[in-house]
């Protein structure tokens, strides 16, 4: 009887097992997948449907971490690079915090305004990640983004 209901709790993925492992313990995606006995795309639908902030990846930081608000890092490689995956990252000090953005979230909101862009994703036209010209960005929500994305089989 214990064994079971133990064996149901693991392999729950509420919203708040998935904050703890996610935000405050930091372990990717596809180690909640593994702890939990989940495919990866699960778990990235429950981290979308819950509103989980995601970790920016590819960037050459350290120890990035959720602080409540936004993720900061102990330390950053430049304050403006191109990470792994081609997004240009942006990480300036704010009140003595390494901060982390992506850099056309960044440049959307300049353009377009932060209530805009609070809640939407930012999609590159040309399909190149670090093409952060202006014309080049465009708001889409999460979903018509997936959309698009799927239909393209890109990945920007
Ligand atoms: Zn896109």
């Amino acid at each position: 009887m214990k064994v079971s209901e133990d064996a149901v709790t693991t392999h729950k993925m509420d919203e708040s097992t998935l904050r703890r492992l996610y935000l405050d313990e930091g372990l990717s995606q596809r180690q909640i997948a593994d702890e939990l006995g989940k495919t990866r795309s699960q778990v990235r639908k429950k981290i979308e449907k819950y509103k989980i902030p995601t970790r920016p990846s590819g960037g050459q930081w350290k120890n990035i971490k959720w602080d409540g608000s936004s993720w900061v890092t102990e330390s950053c490689h430049s304050k403006l690079h191109t990470g792994g995956n081609g997004y240009e990252m942006w990480c300036p000090k704010v009140n003595g915090k390494i901060k982390t953005f992506y850099h056309h979230r960044l440049l959307a909101i300049a353009k377009f305004g932060v209530s805009e862009v609070k809640g939407k994703e930012v999609h590159h036209k040309s399909g190149v990640p670090w093409d952060n010209r202006k014309e080049n960005l465009e708001i889409m929500t999460p979903s018509k983004h997936a959309a698009h994305h799927s239909r393209q089989r890109g990945n920007n």
